[in-house]
This record gives C-alpha cells, sequence and structure tokens, in this order.
C-alpha cells in the first residue's frame, strides 16, 4: 500500500509530461524546450499552474491570462498515468517489474491520445518502446511463447530476451503482409507503418501469446467501438481513418493491467 501512495505523485507528474509528449511529438516539436505556454496567448505557463489535476481545477479548465479554455485531456492523462503508478506499486511493489509496467503503461497511455487526436504514432514511443521493452526482457523473465518451439529448456533473461525479439518480430511481420494484401486488394491503406511498429513494441513488452491478445482485444474493440462511431456519427466507412493504435492502447493495457500476461 506504501508503495502506491509513493508512486502516485510520480505518475500524476509523468503525466503531466506526457502531456506535453502528446502534443508536441507528432508536431516534431522538442518536448523539452521550450517551457509550457498557453497555445492561444502564447503566454508561458507559470509553475503553480503547472499542478497536476490541481491547477486545471483551479483555474476552472481556463487560460490564467486570456480566459482560453484547457482541454479535459490534461487532467484525464495525468489521473490515468497516477492511478497507472499507484496500481503498480501495490501489485508489484518497487521491483523491475513494477517499472516495467510504469514505463509500458506510460507509452502506451501516450500512443492511445496522439493517435485519436492527430492519428500518429510517434516513433519516440513506438521504435524507443520496443528497445525499452527488449532491455526489460533481460530483467523481468518472459513466459516462453514462440522459443518453447525450438527450446524447452529452463527459462533465463538470454532465452526471455529471445522471446521478447521473436515475440516483437513475429506479429509484425503478419499484420504487415495482411496490410499488404489489403492494400492491393482494396486499393485503399489498411494499416499505417505506426500501427505496425506499435504491434511489435507490445510484443516486444509482453511476449507472444499476451502480445497476441492485446492485438486481438484491440481489433474487436475497434470493430465493435469504430463501427458503431462510424454509424451514429454517418461518417464515411471508405475515407475516415480510425485510431488502430488507441484500441490496440487499451488491447494492450487491459493484457498488462489485468494480469493476462
Ligand atoms: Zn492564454
Amino acid at each position: 500500500m506504501i508503495e502506491a501512495l509513493l508512486l502516485l505523485p510520480f505518475g500524476l507528474v509523468i503525466g503531466s509530461f506526457l502531456n506535453v509528449c502528446i502534443f508536441r511529438l507528432p508536431r516534431d516539436l522538442s518536448v523539452v524546450a521550450p517551457r509550457s505556454f498557453c497555445l492561444e496567448c502564447e503566454k508561458t505557463i507559470a509553475w503553480y499552474d503547472l499542478i497536476p489535476v490541481l491547477s486545471f481545477l483551479l483555474l476552472r479548465a481556463k487560460c490564467r491570462y486570456c480566459g482560453a479554455k484547457i482541454s479535459w485531456r490534461y487532467p484525464i492523462v495525468e489521473l490515468l498515468t497516477g492511478a497507472l503508478f499507484a496500481y503498480c506499486g501495490w501489485r508489484y511493489g518497487l521491483t523491475p517489474e513494477c517499472a516495467k509496467f510504469c514505463i509500458f503503461g506510460a507509452m502506451l497511455i501516450a500512443l492511445t491520445f496522439t493517435d485519436f487526436e492527430e492519428r500518429i504514432l510517434p516513433d519516440e514511443f513506438t521504435l524507443g518502446g520496443i528497445a525499452v521493452g527488449l532491455i526489460f526482457s533481460w530483467f523481468v523473465i518472459l513466459p516462453q511463447g514462440l522459443v518453447s518451439l525450438f527450446h524447452s529448456g529452463q527459462n533465463s533473461p538470454l532465452i526471455s530476451l529471445y522471446e521478447s525479439l521473436l515475440a516483437a518480430i513475429a506479429p509484425t511481420v503478419c499484420i504487415f503482409t495482411l496490410g499488404f494484401l489489403y492494400q492491393k486488394i482494396r486499393k485503399k491503406e489498411g494499416l499505417g507503418l505506426g500501427d505496425v511498429k506499435m504491434v511489435a513494441m507490445i510484443g516486444s513488452f509482453l511476449g507472444l501469446i499476451p502480445g497476441i491478445m492485446a492485438l486481438m482485444i484491440g481489433s474487436v474493440l475497434g470493430s465493435v467501438l469504430g463501427m458503431t462511431f462510424l454509424l451514429l456519427s454517418k461518417k464515411d466507412m471508405n475515407t475516415y481513418e480510425l485510431p488502430f493504435g488507441s484500441f490496440l492502447g487499451v488491447g494492450a493495457l487491459a493484457v498488462a493491467l489485468l494480469g493476462l500476461h
């Protein structure tokens, strides 16, 4: 319990940083400089107006200087990340596993929102995520999926690293091929390259079977919610681009947090 309380404020602050990433990375802007500013009046925001969640409530969702509206996405991302960190602390204690799922979850939250808002999945989180997932597989041993076909002995960090690598590559090749075929047949892009990279990132963190499970949950969610949205909003099914990465993010979060790995 104490670990959850320790990690909660840390998660809120990371959530605040994720908000910066969610706005700036799709626009190819630096996430370090300049300091946060109002998008409307461009005034730099003071430190006391950058306190996660609290500032949003105190300012009543408006810029202190010009009164421009502040998006609800800011407190939502902060609260989600805070809850994620607290949950991982409660569940795993202060362990490498806790660090792994905090980082993985934070990256998924960022990807879910950049895809939802901009239909962009930044390489910093997809390709960068693959690298981080591979590193963590050494410290937090993955269950054997594909590797067990070639190897039946004891699990070791090296075997876990192979599993992570295979889990990143195998689903990616499948989904890339499917996307390619879809494009040939329907003459339009089915999946962006960003989605393919995100599938690899999820595989590298979760391993093969849980990675495929995340992909399946994401696809079902995307089909059901996406179709419902398209029907209700009467948008054109052939031209409207659904944020598949967002559904994939929710699927991967479900697998990671519900312990389906
Ligand atoms: Zn302003």
